[in-house]
């Protein structure tokens, strides 16, 4: 005899922190909904994984979280993490753009930034004056060449440094519509973006001083981690829902049917039925499982995929005589021709990374960048990295500890195939509407994006839709 489907309202397929969190959410808002969330791994948590060894905490892949997320904010009292919330200094926050071989301070605010030396006077009058001037750019330029077009070529190793922290992607292939919806907006309503920014700054800045909140009121977004590391949060969402049954582990999810008004899941733990279907999963992965899947009633996928950044955080421990810059850390750009892509300064920003008295330091390697770097071994990855580090800084002959860590995870890239599938997911929440999209690279690829949408979502099963709007993210790196 056949085992019966086991059946739930809901399934969610991806235990992620986009599926944990859509699961926490419609939990919490509706003690008796019926959820299940299938996980294909051993654990909770996808890209969200710590490691821990020889004294030092480091991170595979989120190094942090901003503050400036509201449903992120929830998920921490809902994980009951608040007492292990670690906010890095923000009096320390500093950060270096590597320019021209040296690492040069990026002051905090706008207005400090257009004031220091990082380009020459007629570059900086030149970035206000195309700014003001130059009309909304038709399209859907890359990164590179909305930049161009509407600062100048003289900002174009600044927003690759942004990328580089955030897609660890390529401004050429990048587009601006699908990384940063938000200044496109604010571009087509005003015209000057940069006037637009300095606006809501300055509206930030007065809401929250009127809260009396002395850390907002620079309006800085602080970067977050946990005294566990970033893997805390997503296991202690986890724990709850596996003890209620809600969450299973090991079960990957083969193949979807559509038998009437349910969906049929195949999973390597048996069949399951559900109304409401939600991909808690990255982009490429929805749509492979849609791919292996006949006879869904969605139109045709229109392209293979997104394009994927993969990364090597390279954890480097030294003693205190390591001469590691004041602050956060740097970024460079592809013209600077460097082995690393930035760094990470953890051990300033979070304390108890390392044994008594130690430093930490954490470069990253690869993204679309340098993909074949990481074709390298160990050995030759840290060796590579410490020159190239050693050139920014003073460090000594040998690290105390030193460890690759080769993220599985991928960083989708916002190219032009991705705004093709954005337009194909709206058609086909249109054709299939109890089929729902969201998780890592859809809409953004930080975590905070990630729990406003499981947010948004759950609010959408529970008939409490709220109206859809771009936020202007923030950066986090
Ligand atoms: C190198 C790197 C650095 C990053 N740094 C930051 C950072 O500093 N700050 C920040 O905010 N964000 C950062 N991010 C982004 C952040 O990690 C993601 O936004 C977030 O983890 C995505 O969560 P998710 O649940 O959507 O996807 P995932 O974490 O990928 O989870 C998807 C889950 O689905 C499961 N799954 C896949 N297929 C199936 C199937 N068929 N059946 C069942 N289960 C399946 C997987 O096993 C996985 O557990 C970084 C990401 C990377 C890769």
């Amino acid at each position: 005899m056949t085992e019966k489907a086991k059946t739930a309202e809901t399934i969610i397929v991806g235990a992620g922190i986009s599926g944990l969190a859509l699961a926490s959410f419609l939990r919490r808002e509706r003690a008796d909904a019926s959820v299940l969330v299938l996980e294909a791994g051993a654990t909770a948590g996808g890209a969200i994984r710590s490691f821990q060894g020889d004294g030092y905490l480091t991170e595979w892949a989120p190094h942090g979280f901003l503050d400036n997320g509201a449903e992120s904010d929830e998920l921490v009292d809902m994980a009951g993490l608040r007492g292990e919330l670690l906010q890095a200094p923000l009096k320390e926050y500093v950060r270096y753009l590597c320019i021209d071989g040296r690492l040069q301070l990026v002051p905090q605010t706008p207005p400090k930034i257009m004031l220091a030396p990082l380009m020459g006077w007629g570059d900086k009058i030149g970035v206000v004056a195309r700014d003001i001037f130059r009309p909304y750019f038709d399209g859907e330029p890359s990164v590179a060449d909305w930049v161009r077009r509407r600062f100048g070529a003289a900002m174009l190793p600044f927003a690759d440094a942004v990328y580089t922290g955030t897609y660890a992607g390529d401004i050429d292939e990048l587009r601006i519509d699908g990384t940063m919806p938000a200044l496109r907006a604010l571009e087509k309503e005003h015209g000057s973006v940069i006037f637009s920014i300095l606006a809501r700054i300055r509206e930030k800045r007065k809401n929250a001083a009127a809260e009396n909140n002395a850390g907002k009121k620079r309006g800085i977004p602080i970067m977050q981690n946990f005294k566990g590391g970033m893997e805390r949060w997503p296991l202690a969402l986890a724990e709850p829902l596996q003890a209620a049954g809600v969450l299973r582990l090991n079960t990957q999810v083969q193949t979807v049917q559509r038998e009437g008004d349910e969906w049929m899941l195949h999973t390597s733990q048996g069949d399951f039925r559900c109304r409401e279907l939600a991909l808690a999963l990255p982009i490429n992965a929805a749509l492979a499982l849609l791919r292996a899947s006949a006879g869904l009633p969605v139109p045709e996928i229109p392209v293979p995929g997104v394009a994927e950044a993969r990364l090597a955080n390279v954890a480097l421990g030294f003693g205190p005589e390591a001469q590691i810059p004041f602050g956060f850390g740097y970024l460079t750009s592809k013209k600077e021709g460097r082995f690393a892509l930035g760094a990470l300064f953890s051990s300033h920003m979070f304390p108890g990374r390392t044994p008594e008295g130690g430093q930490l330091l954490e470069a990253l390697v690869g993204g679309r960048r340098n993909p074949d770097y990481l074709d390298l071994d160990d050995e030759e990855i840290i060796r590579r990295t410490l020159a190239d580090l050693r050139g920014l800084m003073e460090l000594p002959a040998e690290p105390r500890f030193a460890k690759v860590l080769r993220c599985v995870a991928t960083i989708p890239q916002a190219d032009g195939a991705y705004l093709q599938l954005l337009r194909w997911r709206e058609a086909a929440g249109q054709a299939c509407p109890r089929l729902h999209l969201l998780g890592f690279g859809w809409r953004g690829i930080g975590i905070n994006e990630m729990a406003r949408e499981a947010k948004a979502l759950a609010l959408k099963l529970l008939g409490r839709a709220e109206a859809e709007s771009n936020v202007l993210k923030g950066v986090y790196v």
